[in-house]
């Protein structure tokens, strides 16, 4: 299924990418957000980020200031004429943000895994007008993620861009939430025209990543980044270690380089003609290598031979990867695409055996 989407027309920081978006992880006070707030806008930022109610993994923590934290939002709103942007998790929040005048809602990344839980958001949301920005849900499932847009965008929501914030990880060792780069990709290649703009703040879960991934999604073409940043991140209610000063932030998105991804010039254009080239020869190589495995297969028939044999496949893998890291390959990518070629290549042998 197409969504059905119009331009999301969010103002964005001149020469920047079009979108960014900027503000704690939570409300915690009026003075700490009219702080942050004032700071960001001196720093060129339009839209103002802040978790109002706040889903935690665990009880006990902190779950947000709630409906009060609206009202303040509102003043960051008159005081600074930034857009204001919060987190949405249940039909009553879309009420009461949208009663208050939010102009931006997302949804959350914990909400984003339950199909029911985003039905009734988008039942709240018919016949409404306003930009829903939708999280990937925290596992890693395209379809899921897609799913969930859907049904806010069969609700009548057009003005719609995803976030992707990295997926659970069970070890964290860099990343809090890991990237998984070619899911957003895939994303783009699905629904070209939906907006994906980039949380380095969650995925890296550690101030020092928010640079290094920033620059990672403006190269690979993302359309904007929401960043956490906080007056006095180190106090933080919440993700306290991802926050950073708008000070910092305006450091960071000074130092981006922004990429241009338009017009497709003459060189390119005679690289990729190669590259067409060369992946037609990898075909047919490959399509020759399985003609030699299928008559290896006649060959085990004949002789009643096992199909795989441990030793000789071992000697492949183990060969292909030394081969390919003297050609400036990983050896993991050799051994992905190696055991990827035995797989079709056994299939293929055991189709023969079983059929001739
Ligand atoms: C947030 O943006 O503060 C948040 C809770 O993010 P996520 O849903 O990506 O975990
Ligand atoms: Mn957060």
């Amino acid at each position: 299924m197409e969504l059905d989407l119009q331009p999301l027309n969010l103002p964005g920081i001149s020469n920047k990418r079009p979108l960014v978006i900027a503000g704690p992880c939570s409300a915690e006070s009026e003075e700490q957000l009219l702080e942050t707030a004032k700071q960001l806008a001196a720093i060129g930022v339009k839209i103002f980020r802040a978790g109002i109610w706040k889903p935690r993994t665990k009880p006990g923590g902190f779950e947000g200031v709630g409906e009060p934290g609206l009202k303040w939002m509102m003043e960051v709103k008159q005081q600074t004429g930034m857009l204001t942007a919060t987190e949405v998790a249940t039909p009553k929040h879309v009420e009461q943000a949208l009663a208050a005048g939010i102009d931006i809602l997302w949804i959350g990344a914990r909400t984003a895994a339950n199909p029911f839980a985003v039905q009734d958001i988008a039942d709240a949301l018919k016949g409404v007008d306003v930009p829903v920005l939708y999280k990937n849900p925290v596992n890693p499932d395209l379809e899921l993620w897609i799913g969930g847009m859907e049904r806010i965008n069969a609700a009548g929501i057009k003005r719609m861009a995803a976030i992707h914030r990295g997926f659970t990880a069970y070890e964290k060792v860099i990343y809090r939430n890991l990237p998984m780069w070619h899911i957003p990709i895939e994303l783009r290649r699905r629904i070209p025209n939906l907006p994906i703009i980039c949380d380095p703040s969650h995925m890296g879960g550690r101030r020092e990543l928010i640079a290094p991934i920033s620059q990672q999604a403006m190269d690979l073409g993302f359309d904007g980044l929401i960043i956490e940043s906080h007056c006095e991140p180190e106090n933080a209610w919440s993700d306290a270690k991802q926050q950073v000063t708008p000070d910092v932030l305006s450091f960071i998105l000074d130092k981006l380089v922004i990429r241009d991804t338009g017009e497709t010039t003459e060189s390119l254009r005679a690289l990729r003609k190669q590259i067409d080239e060369l992946d037609d020869k990898v075909i047919e190589i490959l399509s020759k290598r399985m003609r030699v495995s299928r008559e290896i297969a006649r060959y085990k028939k004949e002789h009643s031979m096992t199909i795989v044999q441990p030793n000789r496949y071992d000697e492949i893998i183990s060969k292909r990867s030394a081969q390919g890291i003297l050609c400036g390959m990983s050896g993991d990518f050799m051994k992905t695409v190696f055991e990827a070629i035995h797989e079709e290549s056994v299939r293929q042998q055991v189709e023969l055996i079983n059929k001739e």
